[in-house]
């Protein structure tokens, strides 16, 4: 049987979100949880009143409890700091074990005091309590489990131990009907709080990739855009500092379109474009390094960002691409295979290194679209970079310029063609 704690395989890159989910789920509840510990012993008052009348040193067991609680919620608090989930949430579970222990020393040197039938009583209602704070808290079933495991396990030592004289039927029947019910009920609260959490990170996946081919969309590059070109930008303008010379940074910018595609669609049908595509999405993802950013831009356009280029127009890149899509023979769903060639525009941002603020990146864009459709007129299947000439000024106006008459602009001395 699949653990049903572990996701399937085509979730588990959501993994490290959910854990940050959960994570701040538990922040977000821990002072809730600290309340409802507070309530077990309003509720537990006569009961344990009675117990630290007949054996004081239970009273400093309890206080010691509350102080674990409060310190382990405000533990809570200052974990939010520690940046990786996993060792907020291991806090979280040893701070929990530590008062689950309280518990369970609670429940063994209350016994000799109390009648078994009190500790069973006690022992459930802290049992309870702590379930519902856990459940609340949309915990996982590991923190819950480490969270009742002691206290389920003292009563059962209990039991054990206890003369079997002095236990009622009912008290145990309500033991095995309770207990296992607090387990199921927890169990079953963390799956549905993790469906909701999947449910939530799928629907801002999906606002954010292309349906066929699983890529990222236009508004994916429009939002990692917005914070890279800025953090590019200010590498340019922080003054190096020769102790610590760091690199400025570029990106480098491809604009791609299939060549002929319409007649794919025309000569082998819709589907078989649409399977083409999805090929050619792969090869670009294999081909991109990992932080480099592949999207579809629409229809059977892509623009591929690629990061740390150290200025050089990534002809490389662009290089690479045609050459992999050249060599591979394109399934179709008839069983056919056919070759697709691309033709590619590139630039690179910032376009100018004197003037890093000259063109937005999405001028640069415009700008590897029109190397694209200089790569088009000019016989297809080939890459056309385009960067900034020696001639070029803040006023000259580059990309009105570029896109009357690339070759004027490169003659003026605005521009420099790259193949
Ligand atoms: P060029 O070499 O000049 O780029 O010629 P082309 O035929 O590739 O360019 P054109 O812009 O004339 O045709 C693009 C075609 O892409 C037309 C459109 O039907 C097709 N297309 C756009 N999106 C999709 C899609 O999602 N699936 C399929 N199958 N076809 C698509
Ligand atoms: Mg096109
Ligand atoms: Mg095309």
């Amino acid at each position: 049987m699949r653990n049903p704690f572990q996701l399937p395989p085509e979730q588990a890159h959501f993994a490290p979100e959910l854990e940050r989910a959960v994570v701040d789920e538990l922040y977000k509840r821990g002072w809730g949880a600290f309340a409802a510990l507070l309530l077990v012993f309003a509720v537990m008052r006569s009961v344990l009143s009675e117990a630290i009348h007949r054996h004081p040193p239970i009273g400093r067991v309890l206080l010691l409890m509350a102080a674990a609680t409060l310190f382990r919620t405000l533990g809570l608090v200052l974990m939010r700091k520690i940046p990786s989930p996993r060792v907020r949430l291991w806090g979280f579970i040893i701070g929990s074990t530590l008062v689950a222990c309280g518990f369970a020393t609670l429940n063994a040197i209350s016994y000799p005091y109390l009648e078994p039938a009190d500790v069973a009583l006690l022992g459930m209602i802290l049992a309870g309590v702590a379930s519902g704070a856990l459940i609340s808290m949309g915990s996982s079933f590991l923190t819950y489990m480490f969270y009742v495991l002691p206290i389920i396990g003292s009563i059962a030592l209990i039991v054990a131990v206890g003369p079997a004289t002095r236990w009622t039927h009912n008290f145990l029947l309500l033991g095995c009907i309770y207990l296992p019910a607090l387990v199921l009920l927890a169990f079953q609260q963390a799956l549905a709080y993790r469906r909701e959490v999947i449910l939530r990170l799928e629907m801002a996946e999906m606002a954010v990739r292309d349906n066929l081919t699983q890529l990222r969309n236009r508004r994916a590059l429009i939002e990692f855009m917005s914070l890279e070109s800025e953090q590019v930008l200010r590498s340019w303008r922080t003054p190096p500092d020769s102790a610590h010379p760091k690199a400025a940074l570029s990106l480098g910018i491809l604009m791609l379109d299939i060549d002929h595609f319409k007649a794919v669609n025309d000569t082998y049908g819709h589907l078989a474009g649409d399977a083409v595509l999805k090929q050619v999405a792969t090869i670009l993802e294999e081909t991109a390094r990992k932080p480099d950013m592949v999207v579809r831009w629409g229809g059977e356009e892509f623009v591929i960002v690629a990061r740390d280029t150290d200025r050089k127009p990534p002809s490389r890149l662009a290089e690479r691409i045609q050459e992999r899509l050249a060599q591979h023979r394109f399934s179709l769903p008839s069983g056919q295979t056919i070759q697709v060639t691309c033709s590619i525009g590139y630039s690179v941002f910032p376009f100018h290194e004197t003037l890093p603020a000259l063109l937005a990146w999405e001028q640069i864009v415009s700008v590897a679209d029109v190397g694209m459709y200089f790569a088009k007129t000019h016989g297809r299947n080939r890459s056309v970079g385009i960067v900034a000439g020696d001639r070029i000024q803040v006023d000259s106006e580059i990309q009105a310029h570029l896109e009357q008459s690339l070759e004027q602009a490169q003659a003026e001395g605005l521009v420099c063609l790259v193949e």
